[in-house]
């Protein structure tokens, strides 16, 4: 299984790291041809205007959406999530790849709370709570069409969600020690082969 990791900005490395230890091929990502082999794709968290203006300048942003379109699995972790997203509502210096039916704010959590943890109930995951890690995170507002909502937290708010073999999350997975959510990707990879 051969899973590439955008690489233009970005917490990539970590999630390489974490794909590496549940014993697949990662490759970071920054050229198109680089593109044509691959049984999934993560978006990493970071800055989504840059990784965004990175992924049109080295022309990556159509083939990834052309990709998703023919149902290549992707997950995009919080700047990641960003990305997936068809409406965002700060869209400065964002051009979404617009492929998952999600509404999502940028920097959604005001100042105090811009960077916390908090303990996730995330059923497809098991009981056990994820340990959700929140930096400058979105959130999404709205879901549409066959989105399912993955996790939410204490106060409703969902920050984790799937559509088909896309994957979205807010918070940062790579950073924790638990691989769950990554292993979740994995089998939804593994489905499609
Ligand atoms: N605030 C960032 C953005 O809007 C996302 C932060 C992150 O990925 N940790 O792109």
């Amino acid at each position: 299984m051969k899973i590439g990791v955008l690489a233009v900005q970005g917490a990539f490395a970590e999630h390489v790291a974490v794909l590496c230890k549940l014993g697949v091929e990662a490759v970071p990502i920054r050229l198109p041809r680089q593109l044509e082999d691959l049984d999934g794709l993560v978006i990493p968290g970071g800055e989504s205007s840059s990784i965004s203006r990175l992924m049109l300048d080295y022309n990556l942003a159509s083939q990834i959406k052309n990709l998703a379109r023919n149902d290549l699995p992707i997950f995009g972790t919080c700047a990641g999530m960003i990305l997936l997203a068809n409406e965002i509502s700060d869209r400065e210096n964002v051009e979404p790849l617009g492929v998952m039916k999600i509404r999502v704010r940028r920097n959604a959590f005001g100042r105090q709370t811009e960077s916390f943890e908090a303990e996730l109930a995330i059923p497809v995951l098991g009981e056990k709570l994820f340990p959700g890690v929140f930096i400058r995170a979105p959130l999404i507002e709205q879901v549409n069409g066959d989105v399912e909502i993955l996790a939410r937290l204490a106060d409703g708010t969902t920050v984790a969600a799937r559509q088909g073999k896309l994957l979205a999350a807010a918070f940062h997975p790579e950073l924790t020690d638990d691989s769950r959510f990554h292993q979740f990707f994995l089998e939804i990879v593994a489905e499609g082969r």
